[in-house]
């Protein structure tokens, strides 16, 4: 086991907007795995002969599910796998349904990263330490006993933040949309939608189509003239050309 000592981390504004995304993250994933656990039980109550539905089938679904669903992705794969860890105990500690939902307003937003995870704890100075995490890079946090910190380093709660993310994973892509005709309306912008069926594979300067196109899943290379561009940045002008001359807009 580690040992008791709490710090508490001091993100960057940054770092703290993706703590809130991982806690989303881990939120969404214990409650799909209870749903999931819950289910079993009231089939295998029925008589209906199925796979127990343990920590290591979640833990593969989960891996199949990150193959498919970019927003699992964002999240480093410790902490989810820890999700599931931690929900396994608390099924077989307390019975699959006495264990709670993790409600959006109730459940302080938390994650911990296993002891396995590579976890780097530098000192600073006489004050501050620093720990590499994975996927948020260097965090500081000072070198204290005596903070009855919320944080301890294997884990983090941070405060609440409304950011556009925790906006999408919340409310889907219909809610994103809404945000955002809401957001144009108090600001007299225009939404225009467009088609972006191809707008990752254009070369933006000379229109040439082509899935070879992307060199990567972030580079963009056009196959006849060379242009090379990060491909969320190629991708967002072609959006932006198509908008310009959409009949819609
Ligand atoms: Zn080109």
């Amino acid at each position: 086991m580690l040992t008791g000592f709490r710090y508490r981390l001091a993100p960057t504004g940054e770092q703290a907007g993706l703590c809130q995304v991982y806690g989303d993250i881990c939120r969404a994933v214990w409650n799909t795995g209870l749903h999931q656990r819950r289910e079993a039980v009231r089939r295998w109550q029925r008589g209906q002969d199925l796979p127990f539905c343990g920590y290591h089938l979640q833990a593969r679904q989960l891996a199949e599910a990150k193959t498919e669903e970019e927003w699992l992705k964002a999240a480093p794969s410790h902490i989810l796998q820890q999700t599931l860890r931690d929900l396994d105990r608390a099924c077989r500690d307390h019975g699959t349904f006495n264990v709670r939902w993790r409600a959006k307003g109730r459940w302080k937003p938390s994650f911990r990263f296993p002891a396995g995870a590579r976890v780097i704890v530098q000192r600073l100075g006489r004050k501050w330490g620093r720990l590499k995490l994975p996927k948020l890079g260097w965090v500081r946090f000072r070198w204290s006993r005596s903070a009855k910190g919320t944080v301890d380093a294997p884990g983090t709660h941070v405060r609440q933040k409304a950011g556009l993310n925790r906006a999408i994973l919340a409310r889907g892509w219909h809610g994103f949309k809404l945000a955002c005709q809401n957001a144009a309306r108090r600001s007299a912008t225009r939404i225009v939608e467009v088609n972006p069926a191809y707008t990752s594979q254009t070369c933006h300067p000379c229109g040439h189509v082509a899935s070879e196109n992307r060199e990567s899943p972030s580079v963009f290379r056009c196959g006849a003239c060379g242009y090379r561009a990060h491909a969320d940045v190629n991708a967002a002008r072609n959006t932006r050309a198509r908008g310009w001359t959409s009949p819609s807009g």
